[in-house]
């Protein structure tokens, strides 16, 4: 659909931020989107339709909360700068099904925005051009919470969302790797130039699809177990599985117990961490609480 504005064309950008005397901060990883077609991909991966909602997080002076607008049954944006407000007030006051709300996301209660701004949807999806300096937490708050999402659709660091996406045995494969594979199914969408922001960002970016799984692909015990021993296990990323987990779970006395217990969970005590599948975590972690070791 074409947009009634269409903010992010980099004449209509500049215009508005000029017009309220807005001055970019970078501590707050305000890089905005200035092109058509990387909105319209974003947008196109996270599968909206009028029956579905979307919330937004940091939706600067509206560029991609506009296209959202027109896909979707009902938006909420939380914009953390005060001074977005009024801007966010002036271009989307077309679009009568978004709400923009003040704060930091990471502060907000989200089932309580789930319960009163996406009760009458079929399903949400969270689609963000997201500030970098807070990626992580954000997603991992996002998947943690268990909310009922069913994609995440975000641009992000490109050397973050290849972690997140990587495969056992690659350089890339780490804890963040099983964490966002655990809750969901990640799929990079495109790799994105850096001359589609302003101010441009130092990084490269990438867009990332995480369809959320409805239950986990292993089954786990006790989760905080299974995390804990998965970063025991990239301690050192350099030490083997067996070293690793002497230094974290065993004492001098009861180290000889580890090598017959990852012989159990079927594990070679020379593999390194980088090598085990969440598969092979989530046995690794109910051998060892079954034998009492947490
Ligand atoms: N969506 C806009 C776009 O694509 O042009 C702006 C994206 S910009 C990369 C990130 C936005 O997130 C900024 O507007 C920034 O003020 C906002 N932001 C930063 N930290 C935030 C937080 N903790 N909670 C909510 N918004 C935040």
């Amino acid at each position: 659909m074409t947009g009634i504005q269409d903010i992010a064309t980099p004449r209509r950008t500049k215009e508005i931020i000029q017009r309220h005397g807005f001055s970019f901060k970078k501590s707050l990883g305000q890089n905005f989107l200035i092109d058509q077609n990387i909105l319209n991909k974003i947008v196109s991966a996270a599968g909206l339709d009028d029956t579905k909602g979307a919330l937004e997080i940091g939706p600067g002076i509206g560029a991609l909360t506009e296209k959202l607008a027109q896909s979707a049954k009902v938006v909420t944006a939380v914009e953390i700068d005060q001074r977005l407000l009024p801007i966010l007030e002036e271009v989307l006051a077309p679009y009568e099904h978004v709400k923009v709300r003040h704060g930091d996301v990471l502060k907000l209660d989200l089932q309580e925005v789930f319960a009163s701004d996406f009760a009458g949807v079929s399903k949400v999806s969270v689609v963000a051009n997201l500030p970098y300096y807070v990626t992580t937490p954000i997603l991992m708050r996002l998947l943690e919470d268990k909310l009922p999402l069913e994609n995440i659709v975000v641009m992000i660091q490109k050397e973050v969302a290849e972690r997140m996406a990587a495969s056992p045995g690659t350089k890339d494969y780490g804890s963040l790797s099983i964490a966002v594979q655990y809750y969901s199914e990640p799929e990079l969408v495109c790799i994105v130039p850096n001359t589609v922001f302003i101010p441009q960002p130092n990084v490269e970016s990438a867009v990332i699809r995480l369809r959320v799984r409805e239950t986990p692909p292993v089954e786990v015990v006790d989760e905080k177990h299974f995390f804990e021993v998965i970063h025991a296990a990239f301690a050192q990323r350099r030490k083997t599985i067996s070293n690793n987990l002497k230094s974290r779970f065993f004492t001098k006395e009861n180290r000889d117990a580890l090598e017959p217990l990852l012989q159990q969970a079927g594990i070679e005590p020379s593999r390194r961490g980088e090598t085990l599948s969440i598969e092979e975590f989530a046995r690794l972690s109910a051998v060892l609480l079954e034998a009492g070791i947490s």
